[in-house]
């Protein structure tokens, strides 16, 4: 006898049995199921699609199930699934050599690891080790990842030039629609963010401080576009005290801004970069650090105390180089460019001015924010019941959306097309009149 097919609800009846949620209250969860998807869409085991707006994390850049990119994973694991990191493996040099091909001048490395999060931790890791020195300064309105007790509860060795006593310190970045500075231009936000982290820098003592780290566009805290001068003035600041940049491109990295890395927009040159995401879209877990001459040369005598299993996965390495093949054959870089510029930039400029709610809209390529506030004088935000409402009518109408706070974050795969943003934004519209 044939079983019969999986349904929505035996799938979610057997994850409130068995699976723990991130970030979450566990009892009254009732998560979305998805089976599938192809490109921009997804679908349930109920015959149900939608159009993904939300690119999962913000990380299938490349969109769902790409041929080329599952081939090369198929391909890799018939060949070798796993080995470890000491060896070499030739599959692990060539994504290592696709990714420095992207990367700004006078990087010449990469570390491997097994997500964003551990990227970041590595990347700190450097740059303590570089300078000597231990703190790290990045901002309020961030997010780097979830990880940092393992290697001080470790008994061995290895625990023992990663004990630092004075570890982080945070400022506040540019934000202008909620600016702290009381700035009303672009440019008095930038100067006065800069200044508060000049004095921070002082008075935290600029020998104490091994790096600033920031996201090139903080993403997941609202897609936060750097004003002129901002990344440009925070280099300067570092090259003036000798601290290591450290931008996190792990959300903004690899297409989703319509520039290879986020920071190609500015003239800046980080000291290390980290990636995961959009890398590979995800397709197997994995992230890195790109790390510059200076830096990696500190490590040529002296041991470099870090390092994970799976670093430089042979399946991940395999989808990462046939990943970025495909973005170039197919110039997806350029139509995440396209699609911002022609499309969303126009479309959802036309959304807010029919929408009231909408605060304001930024962003660039495929990476947006929609802000939305109760009142457009006093920026107050909607509730959290409003957005849950915001939601259910937008996964009503088939658009898997990405909702932080009181925003709605537009971000498509990078391959996204003019016909898909069209009706993407007919359910914004039509969402946001059932709302109000
Ligand atoms: N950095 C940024 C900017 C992120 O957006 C994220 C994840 O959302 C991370 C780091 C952490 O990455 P992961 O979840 O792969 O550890």
């Amino acid at each position: 006898a044939l079983a019969a097919p999986i349904t929505n609800s035996d799938v979610i009846a057997l994850d409130r049995a068995n699976v723990f949620h991130s970030w979450s209250a566990q009892k009254a969860l009732n998560p979305m199921v998805i089976a599938g998807g192809s490109g921009s869409t997804v679908w349930d085991h109920d015959g149900r699609t939608y159009l993904d707006f939300s690119s999962q994390l913000v990380n299938t850049n490349i969109g769902h199930q790409h041929p080329r990119v599952i081939e090369a994973i198929k391909e890799q694991a018939d060949a070798l699934v796993t080995v470890a990191p000491a060896h070499a493996n030739h599959t692990r040099g060539l994504a290592a050599e696709r990714i420095l091909a992207h990367a700004p001048a006078g990087m010449n490395k990469i570390f491997f690891t097994n997500g964003g999060a551990d990227a970041n931790e590595n990347a700190i890791r450097m740059a303590r080790l570089h300078t000597g020195r231990d703190k790290v300064i990045s901002r309020y309105r961030s997010y780097h990842g979830n990880t940092g007790a393992a290697i001080v509860a470790t008994g061995d060795w290895r625990r023992i030039p990663n004990e630092y006593s004075r570890g982080h310190v945070h400022v506040f970045g540019p934000y202008l629609y909620r600016s702290e500075f009381w700035a009303e231009t672009p440019q008095q936000e930038s100067e006065r963010a800069l200044q508060h982290l000049r004095r921070t820098i002082e008075l935290e003592g600029p020998q104490s401080v091994a790096a600033v780290l920031l996201e090139t566009v903080p993403g997941t805290a609202g897609i936060l576009l750097p004003p002129p001068g901002y990344l440009e003035g925070v280099r300067a600041l570092c090259d003036q005290h000798g601290i290591m940049l450290i931008l996190d491109e792990v959300m903004a990295g690899f297409g989703r801004t319509g520039d290879w890395f986020a920071l190609d927009a500015y003239n800046v040159k980080p000291d290390l970069i980290t990636f995961a995401k959009g890398v590979n879209s995800g397709y197997v877990p994995v992230g890195g650090v790109i790390i510059s001459e200076d830096i990696s040369a500190t490590f040529d005598e002296r041991v470099f105390p870090g390092g994970l299993t799976y670093s430089g996965h042979p399946l991940a390495a395999a989808s990462i180089v046939a990943s970025i093949d495909a973005f170039e054959e197919d110039n997806i870089v350029e139509n995440a460019a396209h699609i911002g510029r022609d499309h969303l930039t126009p479309g959802l400029a036309a959304l807010a001015a029919r929408h009231p709610v909408i605060g304001e809209v930024r962003g660039r390529g495929v990476f947006w924010a929609l802000e939305l506030v109760q009142d457009q004088q006093t920026r107050q935000p909607v509730t959290p019941a409003f957005m849950g409402r915001i939601k259910a009518e937008l996964l009503n109408r088939g658009l898997l959306p990405f909702i932080a706070d009181n925003r709605i974050h537009v971000v498509p795969p990078a391959v996204v097309t003019p016909e898909e943003v069209r009706r993407a934004l007919d359910i914004y519209d039509e969402a946001l009149s059932a709302v109000n």
